[in-house]
């Protein structure tokens, strides 16, 4: 799916699209509540009410960037906690250069923060070695979460996420540490959204006029909009994740901005009563 935001076209290329198995992440978004919420269904639920998800990079293309903005989860990870997670083998790099995008075209990388399926092909493997996937680009990655993973990856797979994702991205020079409100170019700000990792960031995109926001994991599925409170259980401080959805949502709300998020597509978001509602656009 494609969508454009004045000048600056957005390209989602889906690693991964799952129905259902979403409990682990949003433990309250049983299928009897998601059936109360009839504007998520087909596009963002089935009609039993399961939960309709992607695993997806972002290709932004600016007038003068071409910029990938997260990169899931890679081949032959291991360590994960989810077993479909390890080992991966697709041909994620083949259907990015069937769409326009081979890697090498690439001239910038951002991770709207460190969490396993935002960073994965930010790496391969070559000869056993870990390598920049991108091998052209700058690997944008906000400071304060950099730093944060770096000190804080203590349980086993986080180690794994940063040793073979991160770390060799820093290790080769390739790494920008930016703050979480830098301005990347003309058209792109990035956003302080902290609450689902300490770091996390978002992208504002402004041209001609037009606006959207890529607001990464601030919610995991647009039923958050609804149940604002709904924190998933990869949030680091679920509270401040809740201030950050009501923030964010309420800036955007009711205005023709459009927004994507880091697991689902676009679409213009709606004050309903003290939450919210989604409506998908884009082709
Ligand atoms: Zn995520």
């Amino acid at each position: 799916m494609h969508w454009k935001v004045g000048r600056v076209k957005i390209t989602q290329i889906v690693e991964m699209e799952t129905i259902g198995h979403t409990r682990f992440i949003l433990p309250q978004a049983a299928k009897e509540e998601i059936r109360k919420l009839p504007w998520l269904i087909p596009h963002f639920a089935t009609e039993e009410g399961r939960l309709k998800m992607t695993i997806h990079a972002l290709v932004v293309e600016t007038a003068s960037r071409r910029i990938v903005v997260d990169t899931g989860l890679g081949n032959d990870k291991e360590g994960r906690n989810v077993p479909t997670w390890n080992n991966r083998n697709t041909p994620f790099l083949e259907m990015m250069t069937a769409a326009g995008f081979p890697p090498d075209s690439i001239d910038t990388v951002l991770c709207t923060h460190l969490h396993v399926d935002h960073v994965g092909w930010n790496t391969r493997l070559e000869a056993g070695r870990w390598v920049p996937t991108f091998e052209k680009a700058r690997y944008v990655f906000g400071r304060r979460e950099y730093e944060h993973w770096r000190d804080h990856s203590l349980e086993p797979d986080k180690a794994a996420v940063f040793a073979d994702s991160v770390q060799p991205i820093v290790a080769a020079g390739m790494a920008t540490l930016v703050e979480s409100d830098a301005r990347i170019c003309d058209e792109i700000t990035l956003v302080p959204t902290p609450g689902h990792s300490p770091g996390h960031m978002s992208l504002h995109i402004r041209s001609e006029g037009q606006e959207g926001l890529l607001c990464g994991d601030v919610a995991h599925h647009p039923c958050q909009m609804a149940h604002l409170g709904w924190s998933s259980t990869a949030d680091s401080d679920p509270v401040q994740s809740a201030a950050t959805r009501r923030d964010v949502f309420a800036r955007v709300a009711d205005k023709p901005m459009l927004v994507i998020g880091g697991h689902f597509k676009g679409g213009y978001i709606q004050r309903v009563g003290d939450a919210f509602k989604f409506a998908m656009a884009g082709v």
